[in-house]
């Protein structure tokens, strides 16, 4: 089966244009997902270096902002600097029309969780700038999955057979039958990391994904190397080739179990 990861933070992972060649070789392909403006900017630069080696073919981006930072964007709204960070977004978009936007959502482990609060907001924009601009949106959430569901229809986001349409991507997704239910008539796809897996509720509910909303993922980032036992020291000491190879065994797994 051929390799794509719908969610890697490939600018997050050491020596990251070097891994990008490591995957190239490996026929990996993925979804580098940048989800705050630093990571704009490293995904931008790698995407250009690697681009002009043929590192990138049949990869793609998401350009969004992440509920981790959405309290923040919002509290500088006083001060114009929020106002950047979107026109900054929208311009990115608009110079990549297949990027989608995300990842953006909710996550009660974060500042602004709460119903009306910054993260809903936060996500609401991005979820309107998506559907406007045409594009499939990332979805994040460790928490309420019913608040985003009811949002993406307050928006717009549904489904009609032949007509294309912007989609929602529930990323690592952990909700269960109920939300793969909501989901289709949304247009939902289903992105499957190796927690999916865990909880049983969502275990349940993943035969219910028809075979063609589904994708796989690793959301591989800074943590990835310690978590493969690569590096017991600092992630620096990982090789780009080791990371390939265990991206390619991760993803494999998380196929595999379907
Ligand atoms: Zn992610």
């Amino acid at each position: 089966m051929a390799l794509f990861d719908s969610h890697l933070h490939i600018a997050r992972l050491p020596k990251p244009l070097e891994v990008a060649r490591e995957l190239h070789e490996r026929g990996y392909r993925y979804r580098a997902v940048a989800c705050e403006p630093w990571e704009w900017k490293a995904v931008q630069e790698l995407w250009e270096k690697a681009s002009a080696e043929g590192w990138q073919e049949g990869c793609g981006f998401a350009f969004g902002i992440h509920p981790m930072i959405a309290a923040d964007i919002a509290s500088k709204h006083q001060d114009d600097s929020s106002e950047d960070c979107w026109s900054e977004l929208r311009s990115l978009l608009k110079k990549f029309p297949d990027a989608q936007v995300g990842e953006a959502g909710l996550d009660k482990r974060y500042a602004g969780y709460e119903p009306g609060g910054a993260q809903e907001a936060v996500f609401r924009r991005q979820a309107k700038m998506a559907f406007e601009l045409g594009r499939d949106l990332q979805i994040h959430c460790v928490g309420d999955y019913g608040r985003i569901v009811q949002i993406l229809k307050e928006v717009g986001f549904s489904c009609t057979a032949g007509v294309k349409r912007p989609r929602p991507i529930f990323h690592r997704f952990g909700g269960d039958a109920g939300i793969v239910k909501a989901g289709k008539p949304l247009g939902a796809l289903f992105s499957i990391h190796s927690d999916s897996l865990r909880k049983k509720a969502t275990r349940e509910a993943l035969g219910l994904i028809p075979q063609a909303s589904l994708l796989f993922e690793t959301d591989a980032d800074e943590t990835f190397c310690e978590s493969c036992g690569l590096s017991t020291a600092t992630p620096q000491a990982c090789t780009p080739r080791q990371i390939a190879d265990a991206l390619v065994d991760r993803l494999n797994q998380v196929q595999n179990s379907f």
